[in-house]
């Protein structure tokens, strides 16, 4: 107990530290994690693993410039409980946050991949800017489907006061998919939430 709680005042304190002036502090949120593994398809792929894979990418896109400092909700495979997540992001007062997800749901239409994206409006009406900001940048190229929805019952979208939105990389069901994706798609992907949040935030990166 005591060990995490000195672990949550060092990490606060480092991202105080590194937030000067005319930066903004961005949080990327690996869904699940520990015990909760999330979504374990028949092919093996399990959830937690590919969240912290993606958000360390989208991590990596983000803090390529020296207007964004990014952090992770969770650093590694260890458990973070909902509650705790949204605290640590709002504590911080963060100019927002991207929770990162799979899926086995199908696209709608034909296309080998999706995107989907979530937003409420329940604690900030900003969210689903950011929504329609990151949608508007999605590159479509004939493999991503792409899908902008309302949902009020996530409990980190109605319960986070900073922009929040989940972004769901959808029907990555067997290994071969995922690198299929991984390969072909997860960059342009990234590039593309990337700039949706870039423009989001009105910076220059
Ligand atoms: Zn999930």
């Amino acid at each position: 107990m005591c060990n995490r709680f000195i672990g949550f005042v060092l990490f606060f304190t480092a991202i105080v530290a590194c937030a000067g002036n005319n930066t903004h502090v961005v949080f990327i949120d690996p869904g699940h994690g520990g015990e909760d593994s999330g979504y374990i398809s028949s092919g093996g792929m399990v959830e937690k693993d590919i969240t912290l894979s993606v958000a360390r990418k989208i991590k990596e896109k983000l803090s390529s410039g020296d207007k964004l400092k990014v952090f992770l909700t969770r650093e590694n495979n260890g458990y973070v409980g909902l509650r705790s997540r949204v605290k640590t992001v709002d504590d911080y007062k963060a100019s927002l946050m991207i929770s990162v997800h799979t899926s086995e749901k199908a696209c709608k239409g034909n296309k080998p991949f999706c995107i989907n994206i979530y937003c409420s409006t329940k604690r900030n009406k900003k969210s689903c800017e950011l929504e329609s900001s990151i949608f508007d940048s999605l590159v479509f190229d004939g493999n991503i489907d792409s899908e902008k929805m309302m949902n009020e019952n996530f409990i980190i979208l109605k319960s986070m006061d900073v922009p929040s939105v989940i972004i769901e990389f959808g029907e990555i069901d067997t290994l071969k998919k995922y690198n299929l994706f991984k390969d072909n798609y997860l960059r342009k992907a990234i590039d593309s939430i990337g700039n949706g949040v870039v423009k989001f935030l009105e910076v220059k990166t």
